[in-house]
Order: structure tokens, then C-alpha cells, then sequence
């Protein structure tokens, strides 16, 4: 069956406050949010962009969809997990001042900022999930325990998942760092020997003793690592690191089981928002001001993640007059992701465009 996605042009040309009024009209147009109810906590899940990096849903996109939410009596928060990779949102203060930093703070847009802790076991939940790939989930607790969910996501060319929108924004951006480390590689990082100095800041921070020193480098057992990520956030000369080349395909299945294991607590309690602004080669994690790939495309809103991505995805490369994630990124094929969720009854691959 196929799933309606609402879309509104918008061009480079455009202010923000005329992209502010056509997502405004989109969202009334499209009568996303009739699922909020009064008092819902709404989790607005989205990414705050690495520092230095331009790409990432504006403060006043989401100050429009708060605004929305809040029509309804509801209670939004804006809300995001630490990365695995060391960088300026690595731990929920620091992250907590670049989402500040990039404007995103409760007089602009009007909803709390909430990154959860790791370090509070009581906010991570293990979900038994089953899945292929996927037997128990490590996510955030906030999103589960949240009433309603809403994903906003920058719609872009990503280096493991060929693409990233609103599957990878619910899928990885809601696990933990050991999820995301399982999702990423086949669990254990890898060392970079030539950047360790061999301080053994990683030694002494590894839960079960799985890295030793050798030679005055650090050495990770395989065997013992449970994937946890800890010696990667610790690491301050960047010789940690997740085994990018690992996985295959594998990334993006693991990754839509993780989004199932959120979105099966929120069924006819979501909605996604994937912006075709600023669309990049590569993801918002990149601290840098990556350039446009193709012209803005402009806005899409749905209920279905699976059908909203596909018709991103679609669009891209209709303005692209290519497959371009597949040229830019050879050896990811993003189609991967799209068919795994639709197997797993998170949406459709087959969808309606309705333009506003
Ligand atoms: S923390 Fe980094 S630099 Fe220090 S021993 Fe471990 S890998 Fe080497
Ligand atoms: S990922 Fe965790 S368990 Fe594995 S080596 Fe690093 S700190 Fe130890």
C-alpha cells in the first residue's frame, strides 16, 4: 500500500522566515501531528550538527515545528545521543553547549534540550528485538519512554549507509554508544599504533579488561571487547577508532532493526520531517562546511520513514539526473536500508507524492 509524503519546494533563494511560513504550511497542509495528544512528552529527535558544520535543520525550522507541537497542548523536548567518535559531542555537557552554540536554545526554539547521559545506567534500555541481525537493542531510554515522537532530519549523502534521513536519525541517533559501535563494525575498535603514545588512558577505562599495552602501544582482544566504545571517548589522540571498513551492507541493516526497536513502541505515535536543504556528500557529523551536492529540493513530511527516505531519495537523484549517493559513495548502496525497513514492517517502498 502506498503511504502519502507531503512535499514543499523551497529554493536557495528563499529566506528563513519564507522556508519558516512553507513549512508551516506544510505542516497544516499535511495535518501531521494529529496523533499528539494533550500533555504528550513529544521527543523532536534530530542532529545538532558536529561543530563547524553547516548543514544541520536550523533553530528556527525547529522553533516552527515546536510551535506546532505545542498547539496541541504537548510538551516537546529537542533531543539527540553523544557520538562514538571523539569530537565536540562526544559527552552531554559538551554537546549540550554546541546544540547552544548552534541555536538551538530553549528561548529560540522553544522546547528543553535534553542529551541523555550514558553514564546513568538508568537511562539506557535493552530492547529484545530478535531481529536478523539485531537480538537486543542498546537505546536511550528517553525516546521509549516518551509519549510521542517526532523525527527531523537533514536529508545527505552518508560514508557507511550510501544516504541518511530519517531511519538513520531514529536508527542510529537513538542507541547508545555501545549500540552504535555494534552498528558500525564488527564490535571491536580498531588501534591506530601510530598515534598511541601509550598513555593507558584506555586501559584503565575498559570494562572487562580487554586492552592491554604492548610495546608501549595499546592492544585490543577481540574476544573480550563487548563493544562499549568507552576507550574511543577516552582516547585524546584520536588512536581508537571504529573499523570503518567492516560490515558491508551489514551497517544498514543492523541500523533499521535499531529504529525498529524505537518506532515499535511509538506505532500511530510518530511523524518524520526530512529536510532536502543543504543536501551533502556527506553527514552532519563532518565538522566542516560541506558544499551542495544539488540545488534545495525543499521539504517532505510523513508518517511512513521508509516511504518518506525513498522519496527523498528519489528526488535527489531526479535533480542529480543520477544515482548520486551511489557515485559519490560506490561501495554503499543506500537502497539497502530502504528494503531491509520495508521488511521489517516499518513502512512502504511504494509511496505518494503530495505536493503543498
Ligand atoms: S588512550 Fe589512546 S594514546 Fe593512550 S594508550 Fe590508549 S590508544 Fe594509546
Ligand atoms: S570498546 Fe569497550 S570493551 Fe571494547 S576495548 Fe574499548 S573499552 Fe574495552
Amino acid at each position: 500500500m502506498k503511504s502519502r509524503v507531503y512535499f514543499i519546494k523551497v529554493s536557495e533563494a528563499d529566506s528563513i522566515s519564507a522556508v519558516q511560513d512553507k513549512l508551516l504550511r506544510l505542516l497544516n497542509k499535511s495535518n501531521l501531528f494529529a496523533f499528539i495528544k494533550p500533555f504528550d512528552s513529544v521527543a523532536v529527535k534530530l542532529h545538532f550538527g558536529e561543530e563547524g558544520n553547516t548543514g544541520f535543520v536550523r533553530p528556527e525550522y525547529l522553533k516552527v515545528i515546536c510551535a506546532k507541537v505545542k498547539e496541541k497542548a504537548a510538551l516537546p523536548f529537542l533531543s539527540d545521543t553523544n557520538t562514538l567518535y571523539k569530537g565536540s559531542r562526544t559527552n552531554s555537557k559538551d554537546h549540550l553547549k554546541l546544540a547552544y552554540k548552534h541555536g538551538f536554545t530553549p528561548a529560540n526554539v522553544g522546547a528543553e534540550v535534553v542529551i541523555p547521559d550514558e553514564r546513568d545506567k538508568a537511562q539506557i534500555r535493552e530492547v529484545s528485538l530478535n531481529q536478523k541481525f539485531v537480538k537486543n537493542a542498546q537505546v536511550l531510554s528517553v525516546y521509549l519512554e516518551a509519549q510521542a515522537l517526532v523525527g527531523v532530519a537533514h536529508f545527505k549523502g552518508h560514508i557507511m549507509t550510501g544516504f541518511g534521513g530519517a531511519l538513520k536519525n531514529i536508527g542510529m541517533g537513538s542507541a547508545t554508544r555501545q549500540g552504535k559501535l555494534e552498528q558500525h563494525s564488527n564490535i571491536a575498535p580498531i588501534v591506530y599504533a601510530d598515534n598511541c603514545v601509550g598513555c593507558a588512558a584506555c586501559v584503565e577505562v575498559c570494562p572487562v579488561k580487554a586492552i592491554s599495552m604492548k610495546d608501549k602501544k595499546s592492544c585490543i582482544d577481540n574476544a573480550k571487547c563487548i563493544g562499549c566504545a568507552t576507550c574511543i571517548a577516552v582516547c585524546n589522540y584520536r588512536a581508537i577508532d571504529v573499523c570503518w571498513d567492516s560490515g558491508g551492507d551489514l551497517i544498514q541493516e543492523k541500523m533499521v532493526e535499531y529504529a525498529k526497536a524505537i518506532l515499535e513502541s511509538k506505532k500511530k505515535k510518530s511523524a518524520f520531517l526530512n529536510f532536502c536543504i543543504k543536501v551533502t556528500q556527506e553527514c552532519d557529523c563532518l565538522a566542516q562546511d560541506d558544499p551542495r551536492i544539488v540545488p534545495d529540493i525543499g521539504i517532505f513530511a510523513s508518517l511512513d520513514p521508509v516511504s518518506l527516505d525513498k522519496a527523498c531519495l528519489d528526488m535527489v537523484n531526479k535533480a542529480a539526473g543520477k544515482d548520486i549517493f551511489r557515485e559519490l559513495h560506490p561501495r554503499r548502496d543506500g537502497a539497502k536500508q530502504l528494503e531491509h525497513a520495508a521488511s521489517l514492517g516499518l513502512g512502504s517502498l511504494e509511496y505518494e507524492l503530495l505536493v503543498v
